[in-house]
């Protein structure tokens, strides 16, 4: 399969990890929307928040439980901001499942 997030999760395509254990991996985004912006990702293939089933919540479960580790090392103690587009109309561009991790500022509330 063609997936670019497949790739950066077995290291064919480089990154700049932030954080990686045996289910998901954590890296800066190639295009920054925000001073941190870092996507984290389950190394199983799951197409959007769609493909969420009983069988791999439990990875989903597991990047939420990570997610305030990874937020203090990267010094985002004033808050942050998880965004996961789903779809076309969603603004998904990358069809592998991913949690845009951002802050870094005082974040818009803008939205849509
Ligand atoms: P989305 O538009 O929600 O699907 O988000 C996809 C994100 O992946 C975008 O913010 C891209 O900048 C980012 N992205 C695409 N390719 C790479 C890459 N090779 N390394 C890091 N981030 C990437
Ligand atoms: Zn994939």
């Amino acid at each position: 399969m063609d997936c670019i997030f497949c790739k950066i999760a077995d290291g064919t395509i480089p990154s700049k990890k932030v954080y990686e254990d045996d289910l998901i991996i954590a890296f800066h985004d190639i295009q920054p929307q925000t001073p941190v912006h870092i996507v984290i990702i389950p190394k199983q293939h799951i197409e959007s928040m769609n493909g969420i089933t009983t069988e791999n919540s439990h990875i989903i479960a597991h990047i939420f439980e990570v997610i305030p580790q990874i937020a203090g090392e990267n010094h985002l103690n004033g808050g942050y901001r998880i965004v996961s587009n789903c779809g076309k109309d969603g603004g998904q561009t990358v069809f592998h499942l991913h949690f845009h991790l951002m802050g870094g500022k005082k974040l818009n509330v803008a939205m849509g």
